[in-house]
């Protein structure tokens, strides 16, 4: 089509600000497109996205302050800065398991007293050492005992042999405070989290138990494990063993 000026009108494409423009004569044909707005965020300010051009600036990062576990962190766009305040622990007490002053996260347990709850000093170690039948016989059967000390070493004691029990015993020499030996017994047979045991080796404990005889072949009284109170951590381990057993008679 000639045009009044009479060339054929060489259009440029319209763009954000002008319209479709002869390069000729400069007569336009319709409306420029107008800027394709992208709202600003934490990083780009609004700017358009055909043709670049930007208007303000980037927003600042809305900011949510670093807590124990978690940088000071925008919530906008999740850029982090800085690093996690990490917990301010505060040791614990026969009250209160150690616990963080800022967020109240707590870890372990209350420390123990020296007797647990329910349990006594009340006994000779003689009532335990001195009969050498078993236990059922001598009226000890099924007391429930406390000791305190500690254990160096863990065995595993092969009953296999022993009246058709295809089993394995973890047992120890636990040393009491007044540096009497007990025999004791921490699990049967499927025992598998035996590390745990091997990790409180040389640790102050408070182990509580059932007394199950005198061991004429270790020469000690001998018990099976109940709970072990570790008073070098506070935590309180009880075998899976145990308290299958306990629930089950
Ligand atoms: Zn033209
Ligand atoms: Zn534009
Ligand atoms: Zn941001
Ligand atoms: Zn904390």
């Amino acid at each position: 089509m000639l045009a009044g000026c009479g060339h054929e009108h060489q259009w440029t494409e319209a763009t954000c600000t002008e319209p479709k423009t002869c390069t000729e004569c400069g007569a336009t044909e319709g409306e420029p497109y107008g800027h394709k707005w992208i709202e600003a965020t934490c990083s780009e300010a609004k700017h358009c996205s055909e043709c670049g051009q930007k208007e303000g600036e980037p927003l600042a990062h809305t900011w949510e302050e670093a807590t124990c576990t978690k940088a000071k962190t925008c919530s906008v766009c999740g850029y982090a800065d800085g690093e996690a305040l990490g917990h301010d622990w505060m040791e614990a007490t026969h009250q209160a398991p150690k616990t963080c002053k800022r967020c109240g996260e707590t870890e372990g347990d209350v420390l123990l007293y020296e007797v647990p709850a329910g349990f006594t000093t009340d006994y000779e170690f003689g009532e335990f050492s001195r009969f050498n039948s078993f236990a059922s016989e001598n009226g000890l059967g099924g007391t429930m005992i406390w000791v305190d000390g500690s254990y160096d070493a863990i065995s595993k004691l092969d009953l296999s042999s022993d009246m058709g029990q295809s089993m394995n015993a973890y047992v120890c020499t636990f040393v009491d405070q007044d540096n009497h030996k007990w025999f004791i017994q921490i699990d049967l047979d499927y025992y598998t989290e035996i590390d745990k045991y091997e990790e409180l080796c040389g640790h102050s404990l408070c182990v509580t138990g059932e007394y199950t005889g005198y061991s004429q072949l270790y020469e000690m009284p001998a018990f099976v494990v109940e709970k072990i109170f570790d008073k070098n951590t506070g935590n309180i381990i009880i075998p899976t063993w145990y308290s299958e057993y306990a629930s089950g008679r």
